[in-house]
């Protein structure tokens, strides 16, 4: 689909978005000098990277092609075919399945109707080609039992907008005249694979078949001609819905115009919705305004048609049965907010009652997924940052299909019990016990200041490995920026947001706050490490140089606590949140010409026991730790800092001060950054659940600094 970015706050929307038109990106150089095997990949990759074609994860792709057995040397006919998981745009060679095309056929002997659909997806394992470890995937037969050397299976938008309208069918013969055939729904399985076969059979005129409430089969004799033959189908459906859209605004036109403090409302909404959510484990949201979600939430038809649930088994199995909708009137009221969440929670649950059969597994999260506000957007919620994106994207396109079904008919959206029995269909019940447990930190948000330093860097690196979003904030964008980036890397691009943030000033640390409440929905870990140090005797300590410290230590831990409360308690009933803050050594023992630097690391201190009474009815535990000489990876002693201190003890800055360091301590050892996060990551998660008050000294021992 077209992404009209950066839309006006104002702008009224006066015409549908049209689909996108998709042509050929065929290259013959490069196919010319690939294999069968790669062409089939080439081809694969073409079109899922093409986001006018499929979206992410759909759609599959096969070949029937002749290889070598491995048991007896004979050629033999093999099905490579995009097996189970994974996405055709970026998969590779060892993405599909391969099965012997002959026993695939053989099968059927199998197959009795309909209720054995379960049952042949356990013969699948054994038709398996050359020892090839990947699994076939349930759409396998759609392929296997079509005569044809090349089959692609896609649900682009444009497709899927004739494959759920009423008008559909109709649309299907205008466009290509008989050559695209219909079949009703059905869902994938062997079964379909056989109606599809049957169908092709008693049509041999057909170049292709419209799957109702699905998508699009079709083939070709070559790999190139598969792929345009797709491309093609899918330009046709676009320019056909395209001319019906015309110029007049889909869904009925607008009813409530973009708000202009969308974005806002959002970092308010998120966190007060986060909290109304149940579960052993907290939900990460996802904010989207793009043109889809604006034009159709706030569209004359929204509510009938978001009422209505999406089509396409694709896009239902990412984002529930139904959204929640939500009146942007009401937004401020926390009884309203709690009790739509309450009654989506009873809506899905009698869903569950009416739909479940004798076996079906027990029900899974009532909580919604999709949140609709007119005006504001789309809000999604799931266990992790990446699967809120994917299903606020899916939204996205079955908007696309709604406006394109509704502009040849009526949208026809996936039956209840169909719907149900997707959602509930034991071999996948199967699967997700398979799936291995989550890592500790899956669904939390923290926010790290001085995140692009040393103990804030090992920090976030220490809970983004463990499964945390992170906010990093920091007052060096260029640092913080590439700090972000580094991460973005190594742990995924969902997971890791950046703020400009000097923690001196309130609004710059409510904006970072409001970062972690927008991107992701809330704060459950807030780390305040972000801090300065001095040296200087007290007679030549000036105001400024006194007041520099207590700004950034003391206020700037006030501050950041300040603004992380509000969200914060939200958590009270999800299994609370932590404050961590970085104190010092020097916060407990006394310094040598560093009164200004230890008495306000001091005050840190004693503000987190204060706000440890103070947080304990909200479920916020906060806890301190006290690092001594965490010199690598510091931006505090890069500078004056280290000379300063070298000057206190009388020795040299470079080497000599590590090593006088060392041998100061009782353990004899260097305190690294990475020493440090493991504490915060402890005083972070649930492993320190019954600790609040407390603090932790990482100082490989200093007996001064003993607490007592
Ligand atoms: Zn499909």
């Amino acid at each position: 689909m077209l992404r009209r970015t950066a839309m006006n706050a104002h702008t009224p929307i006066t015409s549908a978005l049209p689909f996108a038109v998709p042509s050929s990106r065929w290259d013959d150089e490069v196919a010319g000098r690939l294999s069968p095997a790669e062409l089939l990949l080439y081809r694969s990759n073409l079109l899922g990277s093409d986001l006018t074609v499929t979206n992410f994860g759909g759609g599959n792709t096969s070949a029937k092609l002749e290889e070598v057995d491995p048991l007896n040397g004979e050629k033999v006919e093999v099905l490579w075919v995009k097996g189970s998981g994974g996405d055709i745009g970026s998969m590779k060679l060892d993405g599909f399945a391969t099965l012997y095309q002959a026993k695939l056929l053989g099968l059927e002997a199998h197959y009795s109707g309909p209720d054995d659909d379960d049952k042949m997806v356990g013969f699948l394992p054994h038709c398996t080609f050359n020892l090839n470890g990947r699994a076939a995937s349930i759409d396998t037969p759609l392929h296997s039992l079509l005569p044809f050397a090349h089959v692609d299976h896609v649900h682009p938008d444009a497709i899927i907008a004739l494959a759920a309208s009423s008008g559909g069918e109709a649309a299907t013969q205008e466009i290509w005249g008989g050559r695209i055939g219909w079949l009703p729904w059905k869902r994938p399985g062997y079964t379909l694979g056989v109606m599809l076969r049957d169908y092709v059979k008693a049509n041999p005129h057909v170049e292709g078949v419209m799957l109702a409430g699905h998508g699009i089969i079709c083939w070709a004799d070559s790999a190139k001609a598969c792929y345009e033959h797709t491309v093609q189908l899918i330009a046709d459906a676009a320019n056909y819905l395209n001319a019906r859209l015309g110029s007049a605004p889909a869904f009925g036109g607008q009813k409530v115009a973009p708000n202009p403090d969308r974005a806002a409302i959002a970092a308010d909404l998120m966190p007060r919705l986060r909290g109304f959510m149940t579960g052993a484990r907290q939900k990460l949201g996802h904010f989207s305004d793009d043109a889809e979600a604006l034009e159709f939430t706030g569209s004359a038809d929204f509510e009938r048609l978001a009422a209505l649930g999406t089509s396409c088994p694709d896009h239902f199995l990412r984002t529930k049965i139904a959204p929640l909708t939500l009146d942007p009137a009401r937004l401020q009221d926390d009884a309203y907010l709690a009790q739509k969440v309450a009654d989506y929670r009873e809506m899905y649950a009698a869903y569950y009652e009416r739909c479940k059969r004798g076996n079906s597994p027990a029900m899974r999260d009532s909580n919604p997924v999709v949140v609709l506000v007119p005006g504001v957007g789309r809000i999604t919620f799931a266990t992790d940052k990446t699967t809120a994106r994917l299903a606020g994207e899916f939204y996205g396109n079955a908007i696309n299909v709604m406006r394109g079904a509704e502009a040849i008919g009526d949208y026809i959206a996936l039956d209840e019990q169909e719907a149900f029995d997707i959602e509930y269909w034991l071999l996948e019940e199967a699967k997700l016990q398979r799936m291995p447990a989550p890592k500790p930190l899956v669904g939390k948000i923290a926010l790290v200041t001085g995140g692009a330093g040393g103990i804030g860097a090992a920090s976030a690196a220490r809970l983004l490995r463990e499964g945390a979003c992170v906010v990093l904030a920091d007052r060096a964008a260029d640092a913080v920026e590439e700090v972000r980036a580094g991460f973005a890397r190594q742990f995924g691009k969902d997971v890791v947001r950046a703020a400009v943030c000097d923690v001196t000033d309130e609004a710059q640390v409510q904006a970072a706050i409001d970062v972690a409440a927008r991107e992701f929905g809330g704060l459950d870990i807030l780390v305040a490490n972000a801090g300065i140090a001095s040296s200087a005797p007290i007679e030549e300590t000036t105001i400024e140089l006194w007041n520099r410290n207590y700004d950034v230590l003391a206020q700037g831990y006030f501050l950041t606590a300040r603004a992380a409360w509000p969200l914060m308690k939200r958590m009270k009933d999800q299994g609370g949140s932590s404050v961590v803050f970085i104190g010092s050594k020097n916060g407990v023992a006394a310094a040598t010409n560093a009164s200004a630097y230890a008495s306000a690391k001091a005050a840190a201190n004693h503000l987190a026991r204060c706000l440890a009474l103070e947080g304990a009815p909200h479920g916020i535990r906060v806890n301190t730790v006290n690092p001594d000489a965490v010199i690598k990876g510091s931006k505090i002693w890069d500078g004056d800092w280290r000379k300063e201190r070298a000057g206190a003890h009388g020795i040299d800055s470079g080497k000599e001060l590590e090593e006088h360091y060392r041998q100061r301590s009782m353990l004899k050892r260097d305190v690294l950054p990475e020493d440090i996060a493991e504490a915060v990551y402890f005083l972070g998660s649930d492993m320190s659940a019954k600790s609040t008050g407390n603090m932790i000294n990482v100082d490989a021992g200093n007996a001064q600094a003993f607490t007592r």
